[in-house]
């Protein structure tokens, strides 16, 4: 497995490759945000943003989304996939930050964790693009390239792998670290065709040397 130090330094190469890495999901406030973060699971940001502007122009907080119908709120969303129940759950974690939380977002991943369809992932994501607090939300990409590049064990589960980042990366670099594993994920180590031939980390990924026939 990578060490500490070499861990730190494909971050940094990630870095230097995707300088602009941030968020891809539009949204004008902390709700907002998360129910765009609700959204995003399996469905690409890009198709979330397609649908956001109208659902948030119906339905801009909690008390308008709590008090809207399930079909009224399945209608802005139902190009994306599993509309039904994030629908339900939308309604729902409205109608629960209104009961519990004074119709506020709370910045912490115990409190967010307690609304209906509001994940680990979701609530880091949240804590850390809605209130830039230190969080390691691990994704597909991030999964898919820490694994490969020997960051994690290969059998670690997400819970594993966002502790393991949390150890090796030093708390201000999470963020940030974050959306530059996700950018390498979508643009260079790609789940069907990485580009190992032209990765500046292959020196080091023993599955990229692999694949080239480099090592075997
Ligand atoms: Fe991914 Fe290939 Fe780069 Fe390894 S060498 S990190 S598998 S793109």
């Amino acid at each position: 497995m990578l060490s500490k130090q070499q861990t730190q330094q494909a971050v940094v190469i990630m870095g230097e490759m995707f300088p602009d890495a941030q968020p891809s999901l539009d949204a004008r406030t902390p709700f907002q945000y998360m129910i765009s973060v609700m959204l995003s699971a399996q469905a690409t940001d890009i198709s979330v943003n397609k649908v956001t502007p109208q659902l948030f122009t119906d339905f801009p907080d909690p008390q308008t989304m709590a008090a809207a119908t399930e079909t009224a709120l399945q209608q802005d969303i139902r190009s994306i996939g599993l509309y039904r129940n994030k629908a339900k759950h939308m309604k729902a974690a409205s109608q629960a930050l209104l009961d519990d939380f004074n119709g506020v977002v709370p910045r912490t991943r115990a409190d967010l964790m307690q609304l209906p369809g509001v994940g680990r992932k979701t609530a880091d994501v949240v804590l850390a693009d809605a209130f830039g607090i230190p969080a390691f939300a691990v994704d597909t990409h991030v999964t898919r390239v820490t694994k490969r590049l020997h960051m994690v064990p290969q059998k670690a589960t997400v819970l594993e792998i966002e502790q393991r980042l949390m150890k090796l990366l030093p708390q201000e670099l999470w963020i940030t670290a974050h959306h530059q594993m996700i950018y390498f994920g979508r643009y260079q180590c790609l789940a069907r065709t990485p580009k190992c031939a032209q990765c500046p980390l292959l020196g080091m990924c023993a599955d990229g040397q692999h694949r080239l026939g480099l090592k075997k």
